[in-house]
């Protein structure tokens, strides 16, 4: 069966990493083309990451290039539309609002991406508002408060991204209090580029219902055991950790540890920019061997644990 063909979910997915690359390139001619680009080819090559920290500069690079509503409305539309080609039917996906909060307004994003939704057929989206952590609650409280007017246009849960091992989970324990207060479920990005520790701060701190990423968590055994008996659900991203060399081989990525250990998990693409043909004899392999491992543990009934099944 091609990969593609399966029916799929993504609980971690962000709309402003997952623009197709032609609708990017549609953007930065709209804006008057960039000269470190000139072709489709060297935009695709942009997007090859040395490290983690030039993954974060290519984040920013490409978030110039939206600067109008109607653009949220143009790449959530190309967006939704691929995933419905890969046969994803219900994503539950990341938006940053704050990132472009010098010129729109958090609520008007939500309204122009929400347009999206209802024009996109053969999938059902929900969307999670991701705080910047480098922002500090002061000011991401505040974008709470904002997306809180505007959660009946489809969202159902807050997240934290940015600078993990910067700005730790623990500042934000205010900002989480009151999302659960106002009735958005949670998660946090975690255990991605810093260690157990962040994860245990976002379990204690934040008292999230899921951890995104958590691979580092594989680095701590009570925190295994932890997650595995409370059934705390991580949201796996492998390629993404591949791609932003949190791990340097796809056989590294502890993703069986975890499903040997009972812990629900959920297998994402993160920012899927993936140049290099990732569905190379390889990885297609190492695909076929987790499905095994799928299968043998019976963790099937667990694999997902989207929020909007538990609404
Ligand atoms: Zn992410």
């Amino acid at each position: 069966m091609e990969f593609t063909t399966i029916p799929k979910i993504e609980n971690h997915l962000h709309l402003e990493g997952a623009i197709p690359y032609k609708a990017l390139w549609q953007l930065i001619e709209k804006y008057g083309g960039d000269e470190t680009v000139h072709n489709l080819d060297q935009l695709k090559e942009k997007f090859v990451y040395r490290d983690f920290n030039h993954f974060i500069e290519m984040w920013v690079w490409k978030n110039q290039f939206i600067r109008e509503y109607e653009d949220f409305v143009f790449i959530s539309e190309a967006v939704f539309s691929d995933l419905v080609k890969q046969n994803v039917n219900y994503a539950e996906i990341f938006i940053s609002p704050s990132l472009f909060k010098d010129k729109l307004s958090a609520q008007k994003i939500i309204e122009a991406i929400s347009l999206s939704i209802h024009k996109v057929s053969g999938i059902k989206i929900n969307l999670i508002v991701d705080l910047v952590r480098d922002y500090g609650p002061e000011e991401e409280i505040k974008t709470l408060f904002e997306i809180n007017e505007v959660k009946n246009l489809g969202v159902i849960g807050i997240g934290i991204g940015g600078t993990e091992n910067k700005y730790p989970a623990g500042l934000f324990i205010n900002v989480y209090e009151k999302a659960r207060k106002f009735g958005f479920r949670t998660t946090a990005h975690a255990g991605e580029a810093s260690g157990p520790e962040s994860i245990w701060s976002a379990i204690h701190d934040l008292q999230v219902d899921r951890i995104g990423h958590g691979t580092r968590a594989v680095e701590d055994l009570k925190l295994l055991e932890y997650l595995s008996e409370h059934k705390i659900p991580v949201e796996l991203c492998v390629l993404s950790n591949l791609r932003t060399r949190v791990i340097h081989s796809i056989e590294e990525h502890p993703v069986k540890t975890f499903i040997e250990k009972k812990i629900p998990v959920s297998i994402n693409t993160d920012d899927p920019k993936i140049p290099c043909g990732w569905m190379n004899r390889r990885r297609m392999n190492w695909l076929r061997s987790l499905s095994k491992s799928l299968k043998k543990s019976n963790t099937n009934r667990t694999v997902s644990r989207v929020f909007f099944e538990k609404r």
